[in-house]
């Protein structure tokens, strides 16, 4: 059976509900689903009520932003603890991150010639979530970005180089990886690609990473056979997913197509047990 470990919906910058990637999972013989929202955990709850009624396992998760020099770096976190009065506090906190980075973004962009209300953005998003991909959206449609070079306008001007990139608010990606193991849950590298280099990710395995996502559509396969090596070398675990966010030209894959081995949700479930069972021991 196929499984998918990382899936966006529309409660951060995906186009569908929670409840809709299940059934599409459902369709698709996918077993295993893990809903990550940027720096939201909102649409778990609605996740796991269809998982439980359509037979799919989904596993309660999040993707958190955050930067280091050259490279942006994202951290899964799988299996965190929805009742946790920290979560939250700490994700309400990267929303307001979020609005003041994409208002500082709208602001470069008005310098460069481009008006677009904040409230417009925020308009495109629900629960007052705002990301570049909405600020995207907000350009394409007012017409300062061709939809159909996404990549290329992007980047020129929302990607980590680009003209009018900000950095994220809130986290770095040590506060990433403490405060997904402080949440009960594992954290994750995603999608490394080619820019992050290997001391800095022993620095995350030092304070407690658990895993690389080297299973991501955007890695060519030298790309993934790098991270399978070093994950295995350093006794991690190994995940994946499509990073499913939209049916569109540019997400050609979709949601549960990427080949993911679904041994890899039995070996997330033994770290995440290890992680509680250290969490919960008293200490003397
Ligand atoms: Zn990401
Ligand atoms: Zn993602």
């Amino acid at each position: 059976m196929a499984v998918d470990l990382h899936v966006h919906s529309n409660v951060s910058d995906g186009a569908h509900s929670p409840r809709e990637l299940v059934l599409m999972a459902k369709a698709r013989g996918v077993s295993a689903l893990a809903l990550t929202d940027h720096d939201s955990v909102l649409g778990v709850p609605s996740a796991l009520s269809a998982g439980e009624e359509l037979g799919v396992s989904v596993i309660p998760g999040v993707e958190l932003s955050t930067d280091i020099e050259n490279a942006e770096v994202h951290i899964l976190g799988f299996y965190i603890d929805m009742t946790s009065a920290k979560l939250h506090e700490v994700l309400d906190m990267l929303k307001k991150g979020r609005q003041e980075r994409s208002a500082e973004i709208l602001r470069r962009l008005k310098a460069l010639g481009m008006d677009i209300p904040l409230e417009y953005v925020l308009s495109l998003g629900k629960e007052g979530f705002t990301g570049r991909n909405q600020i995207f959206r907000a350009m394409v449609n007012l017409g300062f970005a061709r939809p159909d070079k996404r990549y290329g306008d992007f980047q020129r001007y929302l990607g980590k180089k680009g003209l009018a990139y900000v950095e994220h608010r809130g986290l770095s990606p040590e506060d990433a990886v403490r405060f997904v193991r402080d949440s009960g849950g594992v954290p994750v590298l995603a999608h490394p690609g080619t820019d992050i280099p290997f001391s800095f990710i022993e620095d995350l395995i030092g304070i407690g990473l658990e895993g690389i996502e080297a299973y991501h559509p955007t890695h060519s396969k030298k790309t993934t056979k790098k991270w399978l090596k070093f994950t295995k070398s350093r006794g991690l675990i190994v995940t994946g997913g499509s990073d499913f966010h939209n049916v569109s030209p540019e997400e050609p894959l979709g949601l549960g197509s990427l080949p993911v081995p679904d041994s890899i949700v039995l070996e997330l479930t033994q770290r995440w047990l290890k992680i509680s069972s250290v969490q919960s021991t008293p200490s003397c």
